[in-house]
């Protein structure tokens, strides 16, 4: 599923929330979601997004940029720094007791993102559209169950670190002799290696496959924008958490509205009769056909605004508006008897006509 969540939906406050709430959303979160309490393996990514939210949207500065622009944006798109360094910063270092640093690694890596393409029409952009997105990604080798080792064999105690996933490094210096322990660089720190490996993977334990993945592309995107789909990347190794597909956006341009922010606008062409006489102009908008009242005497540039037909805000309530700036179009008489009414006209609002009329007229400030 795609998924934007918005900062202030991560932390659970309103977006009138003041630091102080924020900073107590935060900390009920992060204990509850943190992954030395919460053994739940979706907790820790959890904890990463309430983490990184709280990041932005407890410093004014980039809170209200976030604001302006970022409104309904997913994490992805805004860097953040290490998790752990914020959270020190937060409850001081060693809050739930540092217990993983001496802990062996398992063979288990979590799978890497995979990034596509998209491309939409300016209408699928502004309604949404479910798309299946094409690639290639690695999935769990079926012959040996992603674990890379051929059915039948099983993975043996690593030779070069004789099973501890560590190596030690000796080295003298002024203080003395100095230990230093290194991730095996045969068995990756896992303390097991692969004898027989998999005929089909390898021993890699994934294999690339060929396949699709449905995608729904919220209302309201715009070209650009890079949407990720959490879980949908390569798998991990030997049960490691798969990583993310990210799908950048790539829409086109629509011939008649220009989007800017969630408003649109096009130009509406008004010949000059109609615009001196008032009419009731049907138009074809994004949603459908809409009328347009155009007064008698209607000056060329008038702007008309359609609330609420522009563009869905994303991941959020309502629509920006369609503006229409109306073009008077001045006809060149196509016959004689055009030409004489239009003198007629002249004549009966006394002002100057003919073929190359002279006329002294006066300049006016603009707008
Ligand atoms: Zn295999
Ligand atoms: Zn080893």
């Amino acid at each position: 599923m795609a998924q934007i969540r918005d900062l202030y939906e991560i932390l659970g406050v309103g977006r009138d929330a003041s630091n102080d709430d924020i900073k107590k959303a935060y900390r009920r979160l992060a204990r509850e979601f943190h992954p030395d309490v919460n053994a739940d393996p979706a907790a820790e990514e959890r904890f990463k997004e309430i983490t990184a939210a709280y990041e932005i949207l407890s410093d004014a500065h980039r809170r209200q940029q976030y604001d302006l622009y970022g409104s309904g944006r997913g994490i992805g798109e805004f860097p953040f720094g290490d998790v752990a360094d914020i959270f020190e910063a937060f409850f001081g270092a060693g809050t739930f007791g540092r217990r993983r640093t001496a802990t062996r690694r398992t063979r288990t890596h979590n799978g890497e993102d995979v990034f596509a393409e998209a491309r939409l029409a300016f209408r699928e952009s502004v309604f949404g559209v479910r798309r299946e997105i094409e690639l290639e990604r690695l999935e769990p080798c079926d012959r040996c169950v992603g674990m890379g080792a051929e059915p039948g064999t099983s993975p043996q105690r690593c030779r070069t670190c004789g099973g501890t996933g560590q190596v030690q490094d000796v080295r003298r210096s002024i203080f003395g002799t100095v230990m230093t322990a290194h991730p095996c660089p045969t068995c990756e720190g896992t303390g097991e290696e692969i004898v027989t490996a998999c005929e089909r993977c390898d021993g890699r334990g994934r294999i690339p496959v060929d396949t699709t993945v449905p995608v729904d592309i919220p209302a309201g995107v715009s070209n650009g924008l890079d949407l990720r789909v959490p879980g949908a990347g390569h798998a991990g190794r030997v049960g490691g958490a798969p990583g993310d597909l990210y799908v950048s956006l790539r829409v086109d341009e629509d011939p008649v509205f220009e989007r800017r922010g969630t408003d649109l606008f096009a130009s509406l062409d008004v010949p000059m009769v109609q615009a001196a006489l008032g009419a009731e102009v049907e138009i074809d908008t994004l949603d459908g056909t809409e009328r347009v009242d155009v007064d008698p005497g209607t000056p060329s540039g008038t702007t008309h605004r359609l609330r609420g037909k522009g563009v869905p805000n994303l991941g959020g309530r309502g629509r920006g508006d369609l503006f229409l700036t109306l073009q008077v179009t001045t006809p060149k008489p196509g016959s004689r008897q055009e030409r004489e009414l239009l003198e007629r006209l002249a004549e009966l609002r006394g002002e100057p006509a003919g073929k190359r009329a002279s006329v002294r007229a006066d300049l006016r400030r603009r707008g």
